[in-house]
Protein backbone atom coordinates (compact mmCIF):
# COMPACT_ATOMS: atom_id res chain seq x y z
CA UNK A 1 0.00 0.00 0.00
CA UNK A 2 1.27 3.28 -1.10
CA UNK A 3 1.87 5.65 1.98
CA UNK A 4 -1.34 7.34 3.09
CA UNK A 5 -0.28 10.85 1.93
CA UNK A 6 0.44 9.75 -1.72
CA UNK A 7 -3.31 9.41 -2.09
CA UNK A 8 -4.83 11.48 -4.81
CA UNK A 9 -8.03 11.21 -6.49
CA UNK A 10 -8.48 12.56 -9.96
CA UNK A 11 -11.40 14.78 -10.83
CA UNK A 12 -13.22 15.46 -7.46
CA UNK A 13 -12.95 18.98 -7.72
CA UNK A 14 -14.40 19.13 -11.17
CA UNK A 15 -17.27 16.72 -9.77
CA UNK A 16 -18.03 18.98 -6.92
CA UNK A 17 -17.51 21.59 -9.69
CA UNK A 18 -20.13 20.42 -11.69
CA UNK A 19 -22.15 18.72 -9.10
CA UNK A 20 -22.79 22.56 -7.28
CA UNK A 21 -23.41 24.10 -10.94
CA UNK A 22 -26.38 21.93 -11.30
CA UNK A 23 -27.84 22.03 -7.82
CA UNK A 24 -27.56 25.50 -7.87
CA UNK A 25 -29.85 25.40 -11.13
CA UNK A 26 -33.01 22.93 -10.53
CA UNK A 27 -35.41 23.80 -12.65
CA UNK A 28 -37.46 20.92 -13.33
CA UNK A 29 -37.56 17.46 -11.29
CA UNK A 30 -35.45 15.54 -14.26
CA UNK A 31 -32.54 17.83 -12.78
CA UNK A 32 -32.99 16.80 -9.13
CA UNK A 33 -32.90 13.23 -10.64
CA UNK A 34 -29.76 13.91 -12.38
CA UNK A 35 -28.39 15.70 -9.75
CA UNK A 36 -28.77 12.81 -7.25
CA UNK A 37 -27.38 10.07 -9.62
CA UNK A 38 -24.34 12.47 -10.17
CA UNK A 39 -24.01 12.42 -6.37
CA UNK A 40 -24.33 9.21 -5.73
CA UNK A 41 -21.94 7.85 -8.41
CA UNK A 42 -19.57 10.37 -7.44
CA UNK A 43 -19.75 9.38 -3.60
CA UNK A 44 -19.31 5.94 -4.25
CA UNK A 45 -16.58 6.19 -6.18
CA UNK A 46 -14.78 8.43 -4.05
CA UNK A 47 -16.19 5.64 -0.87
CA UNK A 48 -14.91 2.73 -3.06
CA UNK A 49 -11.29 4.37 -3.68
CA UNK A 50 -11.03 5.42 0.03
CA UNK A 51 -12.22 1.57 1.16
CA UNK A 52 -9.53 0.08 -0.93
CA UNK A 53 -6.64 2.03 0.62
CA UNK A 54 -7.40 2.16 3.89
CA UNK A 55 -7.93 5.59 3.93
CA UNK A 56 -10.30 8.20 4.84
CA UNK A 57 -11.68 11.74 3.25
CA UNK A 58 -8.96 13.13 5.74
CA UNK A 59 -6.21 11.61 3.73
CA UNK A 60 -7.20 13.84 0.51
CA UNK A 61 -5.05 16.51 -0.22
CA UNK A 62 -6.63 19.93 0.76
CA UNK A 63 -8.88 20.71 -2.28
CA UNK A 64 -9.70 16.87 -2.98
CA UNK A 65 -11.05 16.83 0.82
CA UNK A 66 -12.85 19.82 0.32
CA UNK A 67 -14.77 18.53 -2.81
CA UNK A 68 -15.25 15.34 -1.24
CA UNK A 69 -16.90 16.70 1.83
CA UNK A 70 -18.87 18.74 -0.15
CA UNK A 71 -20.40 16.09 -2.24
CA UNK A 72 -20.71 13.92 0.66
CA UNK A 73 -23.52 16.65 2.73
CA UNK A 74 -25.19 17.58 -0.36
CA UNK A 75 -28.99 17.26 0.81
CA UNK A 76 -30.51 16.33 -2.22
CA UNK A 77 -34.29 16.59 -0.86
CA UNK A 78 -33.58 19.86 0.73
CA UNK A 79 -32.67 21.13 -2.76
CA UNK A 80 -35.71 19.21 -4.38
CA UNK A 81 -38.25 20.61 -2.06
CA UNK A 82 -37.53 23.70 -3.74
CA UNK A 83 -38.17 22.61 -7.82
CA UNK A 84 -42.07 22.83 -9.14
CA UNK A 85 -43.76 19.79 -9.24
CA UNK A 86 -43.77 17.82 -13.01
CA UNK A 87 -46.63 18.68 -14.78
CA UNK A 88 -46.17 15.73 -16.67
CA UNK A 89 -45.73 12.20 -15.51
CA UNK A 90 -43.20 11.74 -12.61
CA UNK A 91 -39.92 11.51 -14.32
CA UNK A 92 -37.85 7.89 -15.08
CA UNK A 93 -35.92 6.13 -12.34
CA UNK A 94 -32.74 7.31 -11.81
CA UNK A 95 -29.97 5.85 -13.83
CA UNK A 96 -27.75 3.21 -12.13
CA UNK A 97 -23.97 3.93 -11.91
CA UNK A 98 -21.95 1.56 -13.66
CA UNK A 99 -18.95 0.08 -14.34
CA UNK A 100 -17.84 0.81 -10.79
CA UNK A 101 -16.92 -2.59 -9.23
CA UNK A 102 -15.08 -3.53 -12.85
CA UNK A 103 -13.04 -0.57 -12.66
CA UNK A 104 -11.58 -1.35 -9.16
CA UNK A 105 -11.30 -5.49 -9.92
CA UNK A 106 -7.70 -4.74 -9.81
CA UNK A 107 -6.24 -2.12 -7.82
CA UNK A 108 -4.96 0.74 -10.42
CA UNK A 109 -1.77 2.61 -9.32
CA UNK A 110 -2.74 6.39 -7.78
CA UNK A 111 -3.51 8.80 -9.32
CA UNK A 112 -7.25 6.86 -10.02
CA UNK A 113 -9.42 8.65 -12.44
CA UNK A 114 -13.45 8.88 -11.72
CA UNK A 115 -15.85 7.66 -14.59
CA UNK A 116 -15.96 10.99 -17.16
CA UNK A 117 -18.47 13.46 -16.15
CA UNK A 118 -21.18 14.25 -18.92
CA UNK A 119 -19.75 15.92 -21.56
CA UNK A 120 -20.51 20.04 -21.01
CA UNK A 121 -23.01 21.47 -23.06
CA UNK A 122 -20.78 23.54 -25.17
CA UNK A 123 -17.77 25.09 -25.29
CA UNK A 124 -16.53 28.22 -24.88
CA UNK A 125 -17.71 31.40 -27.79
CA UNK A 126 -15.33 33.86 -29.20
CA UNK A 127 -16.54 36.59 -31.71
CA UNK A 128 -14.41 36.82 -34.45
CA UNK A 129 -13.45 40.12 -35.54
CA UNK A 130 -14.63 41.74 -31.79
CA UNK A 131 -11.08 43.26 -30.38
CA UNK A 132 -10.80 44.63 -34.43
CA UNK A 133 -13.76 46.98 -33.83
CA UNK A 134 -12.85 48.03 -30.73
CA UNK A 135 -9.21 48.80 -32.12
CA UNK A 136 -11.14 51.18 -34.63
CA UNK A 137 -13.48 52.83 -32.93
CA UNK A 138 -11.02 53.64 -30.41
CA UNK A 139 -7.79 54.88 -33.03
CA UNK A 140 -11.06 56.92 -34.70
CA UNK A 141 -11.12 58.89 -31.83
CA UNK A 142 -7.49 59.27 -31.10
CA UNK A 143 -7.72 60.94 -34.89
CA UNK A 144 -10.72 62.94 -33.48
CA UNK A 145 -8.64 64.52 -30.92
CA UNK A 146 -6.31 65.38 -33.43
CA UNK A 147 -8.62 66.73 -35.80
CA UNK A 148 -7.62 64.45 -38.29
CA UNK A 149 -10.66 61.78 -38.41
CA UNK A 150 -12.78 61.67 -41.50
CA UNK A 151 -15.57 60.64 -38.80
CA UNK A 152 -17.56 63.49 -36.71
CA UNK A 153 -18.67 62.29 -33.40
CA UNK A 154 -21.84 61.17 -33.69
CA UNK A 155 -20.54 58.90 -37.10
CA UNK A 156 -18.20 56.70 -34.70
CA UNK A 157 -20.73 56.68 -31.83
CA UNK A 158 -22.95 55.04 -34.79
CA UNK A 159 -20.38 52.43 -35.94
CA UNK A 160 -20.15 51.34 -32.17
CA UNK A 161 -24.21 51.30 -32.28
CA UNK A 162 -24.15 48.87 -35.32
CA UNK A 163 -20.89 46.59 -34.39
CA UNK A 164 -23.20 46.12 -30.71
CA UNK A 165 -26.39 45.29 -32.75
CA UNK A 166 -24.03 42.80 -34.96
CA UNK A 167 -22.40 41.03 -31.74
CA UNK A 168 -26.17 40.96 -30.09
CA UNK A 169 -27.04 39.07 -33.11
CA UNK A 170 -24.35 36.48 -33.12
CA UNK A 171 -25.53 35.09 -29.58
CA UNK A 172 -28.29 32.51 -29.23
CA UNK A 173 -30.23 32.22 -25.90
CA UNK A 174 -27.48 31.55 -23.14
CA UNK A 175 -24.47 32.31 -25.22
CA UNK A 176 -23.95 35.46 -23.67
CA UNK A 177 -22.20 33.16 -19.97
CA UNK A 178 -20.17 31.15 -22.07
CA UNK A 179 -18.15 34.24 -23.79
CA UNK A 180 -14.82 34.10 -23.32
CA UNK A 181 -13.27 36.60 -20.99
CA UNK A 182 -11.91 38.35 -23.59
CA UNK A 183 -14.82 38.80 -26.06
CA UNK A 184 -16.77 39.43 -23.19
CA UNK A 185 -14.78 42.31 -22.06
CA UNK A 186 -14.90 43.50 -25.58
CA UNK A 187 -18.67 43.01 -26.04
CA UNK A 188 -19.48 44.84 -22.86
CA UNK A 189 -16.96 47.81 -24.01
CA UNK A 190 -18.45 48.10 -27.92
CA UNK A 191 -22.22 48.07 -25.72
CA UNK A 192 -21.38 50.51 -23.63
CA UNK A 193 -19.43 52.85 -26.54
CA UNK A 194 -22.62 52.58 -28.27
CA UNK A 195 -24.33 55.22 -25.68
CA UNK A 196 -23.28 58.64 -26.81
CA UNK A 197 -22.63 59.98 -23.46
CA UNK A 198 -19.89 57.22 -22.97
CA UNK A 199 -18.58 57.84 -25.96
CA UNK A 200 -18.08 61.69 -25.18
CA UNK A 201 -16.77 60.83 -22.14
CA UNK A 202 -14.08 58.98 -23.21
CA UNK A 203 -13.04 61.84 -25.90
CA UNK A 204 -13.15 64.17 -22.60
CA UNK A 205 -10.57 61.99 -21.02
CA UNK A 206 -8.21 61.51 -23.75
CA UNK A 207 -8.17 64.95 -24.46
CA UNK A 208 -7.26 65.46 -20.52
CA UNK A 209 -4.37 63.18 -20.69
CA UNK A 210 -3.26 64.14 -23.42
CA UNK A 211 -2.34 67.40 -22.05
CA UNK A 212 -1.16 65.93 -18.80
CA UNK A 213 0.79 63.62 -21.26
CA UNK A 214 2.71 66.66 -23.16
CA UNK A 215 4.06 67.61 -19.49
CA UNK A 216 5.81 64.89 -18.83
CA UNK A 217 9.46 63.82 -18.58
CA UNK A 218 9.59 61.10 -21.76
CA UNK A 219 9.09 63.26 -24.63
CA UNK A 220 7.51 60.53 -26.42
CA UNK A 221 4.41 60.36 -25.22
CA UNK A 222 2.83 63.20 -25.91
CA UNK A 223 2.39 61.75 -29.40
CA UNK A 224 0.87 59.00 -27.98
CA UNK A 225 -1.87 57.01 -28.90
CA UNK A 226 -4.51 56.61 -25.91
CA UNK A 227 -6.66 53.74 -25.49
CA UNK A 228 -9.02 53.23 -23.03
CA UNK A 229 -9.37 49.60 -22.00
CA UNK A 230 -10.46 46.62 -20.81
CA UNK A 231 -6.62 46.23 -18.62
CA UNK A 232 -5.86 44.93 -15.27
CA UNK A 233 -3.15 47.62 -15.00
CA UNK A 234 -3.02 51.11 -14.01
CA UNK A 235 -1.35 52.26 -17.28
CA UNK A 236 0.28 50.57 -19.97
CA UNK A 237 3.13 51.42 -22.69
CA UNK A 238 3.90 49.82 -25.83
CA UNK A 239 5.54 50.99 -28.74
CA UNK A 240 4.16 49.60 -32.09
CA UNK A 241 6.60 50.68 -35.31
CA UNK A 242 6.65 54.02 -34.90
CA UNK A 243 3.54 54.68 -32.54
CA UNK A 244 3.75 54.46 -28.87
CA UNK A 245 0.59 53.00 -26.92
CA UNK A 246 -0.41 54.06 -23.91
CA UNK A 247 -3.50 51.62 -22.32
CA UNK A 248 -5.34 52.48 -19.04
CA UNK A 249 -8.66 51.24 -18.16
CA UNK A 250 -12.31 52.11 -19.49
CA UNK A 251 -13.14 53.09 -15.95
CA UNK A 252 -10.46 55.90 -16.06
CA UNK A 253 -12.68 58.10 -18.47
CA UNK A 254 -14.75 59.28 -15.03
CA UNK A 255 -11.23 60.23 -14.18
CA UNK A 256 -11.07 64.87 -13.88
CA UNK A 257 -8.26 66.58 -14.42
CA UNK A 258 -6.38 66.14 -11.18
CA UNK A 259 -6.74 62.51 -11.41
CA UNK A 260 -5.27 62.42 -14.79
CA UNK A 261 -2.51 64.34 -13.13
CA UNK A 262 -1.72 61.81 -10.71
CA UNK A 263 -1.42 59.44 -13.78
CA UNK A 264 1.59 61.85 -15.15
CA UNK A 265 3.09 62.08 -11.76
CA UNK A 266 3.08 57.92 -11.51
CA UNK A 267 4.96 58.20 -14.97
CA UNK A 268 7.03 60.47 -13.52
CA UNK A 269 8.06 58.48 -10.91
CA UNK A 270 6.18 59.84 -7.34
CA UNK A 271 5.86 57.47 -5.21
CA UNK A 272 3.09 59.08 -3.74
CA UNK A 273 1.17 59.13 -7.14
CA UNK A 274 -0.50 55.87 -6.35
CA UNK A 275 -2.31 56.29 -3.24
CA UNK A 276 -4.38 59.04 -5.27
CA UNK A 277 -4.82 57.36 -8.35
CA UNK A 278 -5.86 54.03 -6.40
CA UNK A 279 -8.76 56.36 -4.52
CA UNK A 280 -9.58 57.50 -7.82
CA UNK A 281 -10.33 53.98 -8.73
CA UNK A 282 -12.73 53.66 -5.84
CA UNK A 283 -15.08 56.22 -6.12
CA UNK A 284 -18.56 54.95 -7.04
CA UNK A 285 -18.45 56.89 -10.56
CA UNK A 286 -15.03 54.36 -11.45
CA UNK A 287 -17.19 51.16 -10.16
CA UNK A 288 -20.70 51.85 -11.54
CA UNK A 289 -18.25 51.69 -15.14
CA UNK A 290 -16.54 48.56 -13.84
CA UNK A 291 -20.23 47.01 -13.07
CA UNK A 292 -21.91 48.31 -16.32
CA UNK A 293 -18.89 46.71 -18.56
CA UNK A 294 -19.41 43.50 -16.84
CA UNK A 295 -23.39 43.80 -16.96
CA UNK A 296 -22.99 44.54 -21.07
CA UNK A 297 -20.61 42.02 -21.68
CA UNK A 298 -23.09 39.29 -20.61
CA UNK A 299 -21.21 38.39 -17.26
CA UNK A 300 -23.53 36.31 -14.81
CA UNK A 301 -23.37 37.34 -10.99
CA UNK A 302 -24.11 33.81 -9.42
CA UNK A 303 -24.96 34.95 -6.11
CA UNK A 304 -27.90 32.39 -5.48
CA UNK A 305 -26.12 29.46 -3.88
CA UNK A 306 -27.59 26.50 -2.94
CA UNK A 307 -27.71 27.09 0.94
CA UNK A 308 -27.19 30.76 1.11
CA UNK A 309 -27.80 33.67 -1.59
CA UNK A 310 -25.26 36.26 -1.22
CA UNK A 311 -27.82 39.15 -2.30
CA UNK A 312 -29.69 38.48 0.47
CA UNK A 313 -26.78 38.44 2.82
CA UNK A 314 -25.51 41.91 1.37
CA UNK A 315 -29.16 42.93 2.25
CA UNK A 316 -29.01 41.71 5.95
CA UNK A 317 -25.46 43.47 6.48
CA UNK A 318 -25.82 46.77 4.43
CA UNK A 319 -28.92 47.36 6.36
CA UNK A 320 -27.72 46.57 9.70
CA UNK A 321 -24.24 48.02 9.29
CA UNK A 322 -24.18 50.95 6.50
CA UNK A 323 -27.49 52.19 6.88
CA UNK A 324 -28.39 51.00 3.40
CA UNK A 325 -25.59 53.40 2.11
CA UNK A 326 -23.45 50.82 0.33
CA UNK A 327 -23.81 50.20 -3.71
CA UNK A 328 -23.79 46.44 -3.87
CA UNK A 329 -20.97 45.21 -5.58
CA UNK A 330 -21.52 42.16 -8.08
CA UNK A 331 -22.03 39.25 -5.86
CA UNK A 332 -20.64 35.35 -7.00
CA UNK A 333 -20.21 31.67 -5.10
CA UNK A 334 -16.73 31.38 -6.71
CA UNK A 335 -16.30 27.97 -8.44
CA UNK A 336 -13.00 27.18 -7.17
CA UNK A 337 -13.31 24.29 -4.32
CA UNK A 338 -9.62 24.46 -4.80
CA UNK A 339 -9.09 27.97 -3.69
CA UNK A 340 -7.77 28.52 0.05
CA UNK A 341 -9.88 31.89 0.09
CA UNK A 342 -12.75 32.59 2.15
CA UNK A 343 -13.74 36.11 0.40
CA UNK A 344 -12.14 38.52 -2.01
CA UNK A 345 -13.57 41.59 -2.54
CA UNK A 346 -12.00 42.86 -6.10
CA UNK A 347 -11.75 46.05 -6.77
CA UNK A 348 -11.09 45.95 -10.92
CA UNK A 349 -14.29 44.15 -10.64
CA UNK A 350 -15.95 45.91 -7.65
CA UNK A 351 -16.86 41.82 -6.88
CA UNK A 352 -17.30 39.96 -4.05
CA UNK A 353 -16.26 36.28 -4.30
CA UNK A 354 -17.02 33.99 -1.62
CA UNK A 355 -15.50 30.15 -1.72
CA UNK A 356 -18.09 27.29 -2.94
CA UNK A 357 -17.11 25.51 -0.24
CA UNK A 358 -18.75 27.46 2.35
CA UNK A 359 -22.13 27.22 0.59
CA UNK A 360 -23.64 24.68 3.04
CA UNK A 361 -26.51 23.84 4.96
CA UNK A 362 -24.42 23.59 8.11
CA UNK A 363 -22.70 26.94 7.80
CA UNK A 364 -24.47 29.47 9.70
CA UNK A 365 -26.05 31.97 8.10
CA UNK A 366 -24.74 34.59 10.46
CA UNK A 367 -21.58 33.62 9.03
CA UNK A 368 -21.75 34.08 5.64
CA UNK A 369 -23.14 37.27 6.70
CA UNK A 370 -19.68 38.15 8.04
CA UNK A 371 -18.00 37.10 5.27
CA UNK A 372 -19.56 39.45 3.16
CA UNK A 373 -19.45 41.92 5.61
CA UNK A 374 -15.29 42.11 6.11
CA UNK A 375 -15.38 41.89 2.34
CA UNK A 376 -18.37 45.26 1.77
CA UNK A 377 -15.70 46.92 4.47
CA UNK A 378 -13.30 46.56 1.66
CA UNK A 379 -15.26 48.24 -0.55
CA UNK A 380 -16.08 50.98 1.96
CA UNK A 381 -12.17 51.45 3.31
CA UNK A 382 -10.64 51.04 -0.17
CA UNK A 383 -6.61 50.43 0.66
CA UNK A 384 -5.10 52.02 3.36
CA UNK A 385 -1.49 53.39 2.73
CA UNK A 386 1.40 53.52 5.23
CA UNK A 387 3.56 55.60 2.79
CA UNK A 388 3.81 54.45 -0.43
CA UNK A 389 2.61 50.38 1.05
CA UNK A 390 -0.92 49.50 0.37
CA UNK A 391 -2.46 48.18 3.86
CA UNK A 392 -5.39 45.41 2.95
CA UNK A 393 -6.66 45.80 6.59
CA UNK A 394 -5.98 49.10 8.83
CA UNK A 395 -6.38 49.93 11.80
CA UNK A 396 -10.17 51.27 11.08
CA UNK A 397 -10.99 48.60 9.15
CA UNK A 398 -10.26 46.14 11.94
CA UNK A 399 -12.14 48.21 14.40
CA UNK A 400 -14.90 48.10 11.93
CA UNK A 401 -14.95 44.15 11.41
CA UNK A 402 -14.92 44.06 15.66
CA UNK A 403 -18.18 46.01 15.05
CA UNK A 404 -20.04 42.85 13.62
CA UNK A 405 -22.53 41.21 16.07
CA UNK A 406 -21.32 37.64 16.11
CA UNK A 407 -17.63 38.61 15.78
CA UNK A 408 -15.87 36.45 18.24
CA UNK A 409 -18.40 33.79 16.81
CA UNK A 410 -17.70 33.97 13.70
CA UNK A 411 -14.30 34.28 13.81
CA UNK A 412 -13.89 31.03 15.69
CA UNK A 413 -16.15 29.00 12.78
CA UNK A 414 -14.13 30.11 10.45
CA UNK A 415 -11.04 29.64 12.27
CA UNK A 416 -12.49 26.06 13.03
CA UNK A 417 -13.69 25.56 9.34
CA UNK A 418 -10.72 26.59 7.65
CA UNK A 419 -8.90 23.69 9.91
CA UNK A 420 -10.74 21.33 9.14
CA UNK A 421 -10.85 22.24 5.40
CA UNK A 422 -7.33 22.25 4.54
CA UNK A 423 -4.19 22.56 6.72
CA UNK A 424 -2.81 25.28 4.55
CA UNK A 425 -3.28 29.11 4.67
CA UNK A 426 -6.22 30.99 4.42
CA UNK A 427 -5.55 34.52 2.32
CA UNK A 428 -7.11 37.05 1.06
CA UNK A 429 -5.01 39.32 0.31
CA UNK A 430 -7.15 41.34 -2.22
CA UNK A 431 -5.08 39.84 -5.30
CA UNK A 432 -6.34 43.10 -7.01
CA UNK A 433 -3.80 43.40 -10.42
CA UNK A 434 -4.58 47.12 -10.81
CA UNK A 435 -3.09 47.50 -7.38
CA UNK A 436 -0.20 45.16 -7.56
CA UNK A 437 1.06 45.05 -10.73
CA UNK A 438 2.72 48.07 -10.29
CA UNK A 439 4.24 47.34 -7.26
CA UNK A 440 5.31 43.74 -6.82
CA UNK A 441 6.24 42.64 -3.35
CA UNK A 442 9.39 41.03 -2.79
CA UNK A 443 9.30 37.34 -2.30
CA UNK A 444 11.41 37.61 0.90
CA UNK A 445 8.56 40.35 2.31
CA UNK A 446 5.66 37.94 1.58
CA UNK A 447 7.20 35.11 3.37
CA UNK A 448 8.20 36.59 6.27
CA UNK A 449 4.93 37.82 7.07
CA UNK A 450 2.67 34.65 6.10
CA UNK A 451 2.94 32.74 8.97
CA UNK A 452 1.21 36.44 10.78
CA UNK A 453 -1.04 36.63 7.45
CA UNK A 454 -2.25 33.38 8.21
CA UNK A 455 -3.98 34.09 11.62
CA UNK A 456 -5.32 37.64 10.16
CA UNK A 457 -6.24 37.71 7.31
CA UNK A 458 -9.44 36.70 5.14
ZN1 LIG B 1 -9.73 41.04 4.00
Amino acid sequence: MPPRSALRIKGVVRAATRVRELAGDLREPQDVTRLRAMIDQNVEVIQSILRLRGATVEDLPGPSRNAARYLFQLDVDQLAAHVPPAPAPPAAPAPQPTGTPDLFGDLPPAPLELPPAPPPSRGPIRITGISRDVEDISRYCNELIRGQCEFTLERITQIAIDAAEHNDALLLEGDAERLTPKTRASRGWIAFMARKENMQQMVRAMKSLRSVLANVSNPDMAAAQLHFRNTAALYRVRQRANTVIMTVPTEMISFGDADMQAIGRLMDGDPLAKSDVAAAMHREAYLAITRELSALGGHQENAAGVHHDLHAAFARVDQQYFHGSLVRPLMEWGTNFASRTMGLYRLSEDRITINPGLDRADVPEFVIDFLVYHEALHKQYGLGWSGTRAVHHPRAFRDSERKFKRFAEAEAFLAQFSKAMLTGRVLDQPQDNAITLATPKPDKMKNKNRKRKRRRSR
